[in-house]
């Protein structure tokens, strides 16, 4: 095959994808080491935590990562695999990667991928109990896989996504909301463009997201509604990729997870130019490959 040259966007686009995918995996490594630490915790023991150590009370390598990104890897070698986001192929990419023992795995995702296994239907049973914040952790390959689609179709397959653990119309909106976010930012959005299109719309519609004219949210739970106003705020008060990650996990409570929304919203905002070198070189070297490989791939 004649390669073919890249235009100035595609080559901003893939950059920012890719950025993404690390931004996740670095975010998921940082976070993990304070997950469910206080941030007085957190202060008492390291100040600021700002470097991928390890240890947590998931005793990880330094460097390591969690589900956040392992599922996301999952699914997005279901992905490829099938030739497009498909319920029942992501519901046994979770299950087979559920079969593998991983380091941690959230209760509505167990006991949905058990009903599935069961069952053989991917489609979890709607619950307004299942909001938390395992659907949307893992939605990054969805926004790369259907990047230049219908909303109405980028929509559906998020749901897709989502449903095969959380059937929930809270998950879905957040989940939604991060994707379409994403897939503006790989097209070169403003922050501020983000804000006013994704952001303050979602708050609206769910005043549960509210996260202006609130306490700075700390500690935040594996609820959605916990979840997102902490990742909104780091994220829009912060200029840079690095700032965004630090106030993000810091603030302890779900931070692997805030951490990996956090850094995939980052890096496809401000690129792989923004990513700090140590924690490029402290990233788990495999996960960095996958992740990079994943980005192009899923891109198209
Ligand atoms: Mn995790
Ligand atoms: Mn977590």
């Amino acid at each position: 095959m004649t390669p073919r040259l890249l235009t100035y966007v595609e080559m901003n686009t893939s950059d920012r994808a890719i950025a993404a995918y690390l931004g996740l995996a670095i975010g998921d490594a940082l976070g993990a080491t304070v997950e469910f630490m206080t941030p007085r915790e957190i202060v008492a023991k390291y100040g600021v935590h700002d470097k991928l150590i390890g240890g947590g009370w998931l005793h990880l390598k330094p460097g390591q990562v969690t589900d956040d990104t392992t599922m996301s890897l999952a699914l997005g070698t279901s992905i490829l695999k099938a030739g497009k986001v498909d319920a029942h192929a992501a519901a046994q990419a979770f299950d087979d990667w559920m079969r593998g023992k991983p380091v941690d795995i959230g209760n509505t995702v167990r006991r949905n991928l058990l009903q599935f296994r069961k069952t053989g239907n991917p489609e979890a049973p709607y619950s307004d109990h299942d909001a938390g914040n395992g659907a949307a952790m893992r939605v990054l390959p969805v926004a790369l896989a259907t990047f230049g689609q219908s909303e109405d179709d980028v929509r559906a397959a998020c749901r897709a996504q989502a449903h095969t653990t959380h059937h929930c119309a809270l998950s879905d909106a957040a989940c939604e909301c991060l994707v379409l976010m994403v897939q503006d930012a790989l097209r070169g959005a403003s922050k501020n463009d983000l804000l006013h299109k994704h952001a303050h719309p979602l708050a609206l519609q769910h005043p549960l997201f509210k996260f202006r004219a609130i306490k700075p949210a700390a500690n935040p739970s594996g609820y959605i509604a916990d979840t997102m106003p902490a990742v909104f705020q780091s994220f829009f008060d912060t200029d840079d990729l690095h700032d965004c990650l630090i106030d993000v996990v810091n603030r302890g409570g779900d931070a692997d997870t805030t951490g990996a929304i956090a850094g995939m919203m980052a890096g496809a905002l401000y690129g792989t130019e923004s990513i700090p070198n140590d924690w490029l070189k402290e990233l788990d070297a495999d996960t960095r490959t996958l992740c990079e490989m994943q980005a192009q791939a899923l891109l198209g």
